[in-house]
């Protein structure tokens, strides 16, 4: 396994902010080693739990710069002075209301992470690896190309699939959703109209999960209009 360490982002004085929203927990991640100062993700991907909480980690330099701003922050929302005081974790024995926590959210996402535990987090990062190199053999034997070509790079949780040349990329998802009730997106942004986006990750990461988009995949490419380009 090689992870990417000393980025030298301390010669730009800045922060190192990654959202982990779609790896945490399915892909590793060393946020000291990877000197990453904010780290966040979300309860509703690898996690398994409902949406509505979102963990977050700040380095001690994001702390200090937290801590020691010069100017107001542009909204409430967002003190995170504050929320760190309500969150109890700014050392300060007293704590202030900010808003009301999520508290039901809070167990789901206890249950999510004991979970994850009980399986192990490098079980869950090699069971992740393993299925999507699984996914990608048989996408690719279906001839179709995956968007990052090298496999290095490739997030385990999330697969980009360039969209098959004659096909309009929309009928294929629009076909997939309709007779599998699976919903595969497309690109964003740069590359909107480019990819296929599929995400196994938490419980769907399993053969039996990729071999259900695998029959979705072929099914819709039989059945879409393919046009003669
Ligand atoms: C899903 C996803 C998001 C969006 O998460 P929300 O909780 O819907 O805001 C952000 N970043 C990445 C990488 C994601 O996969």
């Amino acid at each position: 396994m090689t992870i990417t360490v000393n980025l030298r982002l301390s010669r730009y004085d800045c922060l190192f902010l990654v959202d982990s929203v779609a790896s945490m927990g399915g892909a590793p991640v060393y946020m000291d080693l990877q000197e990453i100062d904010i780290l966040y993700s979300g309860s509703q991907k690898v996690l398994n739990a409902p949406p509505g909480t979102a963990p977050i980690s700040f380095s001690e330099r994001a702390c200090r710069k937290i801590f020691n701003r010069s100017t107001k922050p542009v909204s409430f929302f967002l003190d995170l002075k504050w929320l760190s005081n309500y969150w109890g974790c700014n050392g300060e024995a007293t704590r202030v209301y900010h808003h009301t926590g999520p508290v039901s959210a809070f167990y789901s996402l206890r249950e999510s992470l004991a979970i994850l535990v009980e399986e192990g987090l490098e079980h869950s990062w090699e069971r992740h690896r393993k299925v999507a190199d699984y996914f990608h053999t048989g996408l690719q034997r279906m001839g179709l190309k995956l968007f990052v070509e090298d496999k290095a790079l490739r997030l385990p949780t999330v697969t980009t699939i360039v969209a098959p040349r004659g096909y309009d990329w929309k009928d294929i998802t629009a076909y997939i959703m309709k007779k599998h009730n699976l919903e595969i997106s497309g690109g964003l942004g740069p590359s909107a109209g480019m990819v296929l986006r599929v995400g196994l990750m938490g419980c769907n990461s399993s053969v039996s999960g990729a071999d259900m988009v695998l029959a979705a995949l072929r099914d819709a490419l039989m059945h879409c209009h393919k046009s003669k380009v």
